[in-house]
């Protein structure tokens, strides 16, 4: 990944730069889509693509092949439609709010259908419109979260004219512990899923998401739809991650100095120098999407060696031990958050989270660089 000195330059004036490799995007779409078989990828860009720029994302996905998009909300579907080609299908997972029902169907915006009362308000719409209007519906198989009920499934089962105005593209359903892979929950959620299949038969499934890609080949289905596992995230918690790194974070060094021993570092006063010390104060902090807890487990790295982060994390700013550098490090530096020396899921483990997390906060602030194109 580039990190050149043009674009330290242009990073100029920020806390830091963010690369994005569309390249590495790219070869994990493609990784996945050897590893799908029969099966389609259907990217998932909701939350602005994991917060790595939708429009920016979705592009180079089409141009690879992709032709099916997830986002979480209608209005994150309006903001995109307009930049994807016609025939990339796109996808409202979080269902059809009342009053977004004609702008989806002008926009060809296919809604997941989570409930009996947005299945007869879709319905609704195609018979005034004269449409047949696209649909998925989802089905809860273990997560309480969204879709039909079993009793809810049933009964739909039961009268499937309910649905005949609309064109059912797939029926979906979603795993709750698909990034465990020894996880009994993940087969029982297949049988559930398969049970509604067979109620449905001839409708194409949509099922695994990037752990459940990873979960053999009974969990492909029809559609695929991987999210993190695109952006470089671990898909699971077992063995090394197959996937590219997608994102690089470097953050600039704003002031260094030397501690005496006793000194307390940082709001609170809770870090207090063990023996003399050499600080850096580096460029962003909690409002650029640095949790407050990855102190003091965190670090930043220079080079080879790993620079702990010390005191409390500030709005805007962090401390570094860097005593163990064997040279300076001025202002105007940058040292690595993301990058070969740290992965996102090491940096979101020392916070105490998960790589999605960390990826839908990153700041805003952070200078931005595409990379990884020709
Ligand atoms: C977010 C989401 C996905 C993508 O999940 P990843 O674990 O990021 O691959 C897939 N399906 C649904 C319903 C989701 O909400």
């Amino acid at each position: 990944m580039q990190t050149s000195i043009e674009m330290r330059t242009l990073a100029a004036g920020t806390g830091g730069y963010l690369t994005i490799d569309l390249g590495a995007l790219t070869d994990n779409y493609r990784q996945l889509f050897a590893r799908a078989g029969e099966a389609r990828i259907g990217a998932v860009v909701k939350a602005d693509a994991y917060g790595l720029g939708a429009v920016q994302v979705s592009a180079p996905l089409y141009t690879a092949g992709c032709r099916h998009f997830f986002v979480a909300l209608a209005r994150e579907a309006f903001d995109l439609r307009p930049h994807l080609p016609a025939d990339a299908a796109l996808y409202v997972l979080n269902g059809l709010p009342e009053g977004c029902e004609a702008t989806c169907a002008d926009q060809g915006i296919i809604p997941v259908l989570n409930s009996p009362r947005q299945i007869a308000r879709w319905t609704e719409t195609a018979k005034t419109r004269g449409q047949r209007l696209p649909a998925v519906v989802q089905f809860d198989t273990g997560m309480a979260r969204l879709g039909l009920s079993p009793e809810e499934t049933r009964a739909l089962a039961a009268s499937p004219e309910i649905v005949a105005p609309l064109d059912v593209k797939f029926i979906m359903s979603h795993l709750a512990c698909a990034d465990t892979p020894d996880n009994a929950a993940n087969a029982e959620q297949l049988v559930h899923m398969r049970e509604i299949s067979a109620l449905f038969p001839g409708i194409p499934v949509s099922f695994a998401n990037s752990g459940g890609l990873f979960l053999g080949s009974d969990f492909l289905q029809n559609l695929t739809r991987p999210g993190i596992a695109l952006y470089g995230g671990a898909p699971n918690d077992s063995g090394p991650n197959p996937m590219r790194p997608v994102v690089g974070l470097h953050v600039a060094v704003i002031q260094t100095r030397t501690v005496p021993a006793g000194t307390q570092i940082g709001y609170g006063g809770i870090y207090t120098a063990p023996h003399d010390m050499r600080l850096a104060t580096i460029s962003a902090g909690y409002a650029d999407g640095l949790p407050r807890s990855l102190s003091p487990r965190g670090a930043a790295w220079c080079g080879d060696i790993r620079l702990p982060i010390i005191g409390r994390i500030s709005m805007d700013s962090l401390m570094l031990d860097i005593s163990a550098l064997p040279h300076d490090l001025p202002a105007g530096s940058f040292v690595e958050l993301i990058g070969p020396h740290q992965s996102l899921d090491t940096l979101a483990a020392d916070a105490g989270t998960i790589s999605y997390e960390i990826l839908t906060v990153l700041g805003r602030r952070f200078y931005r660089e595409y990379v990884g194109l020709a």
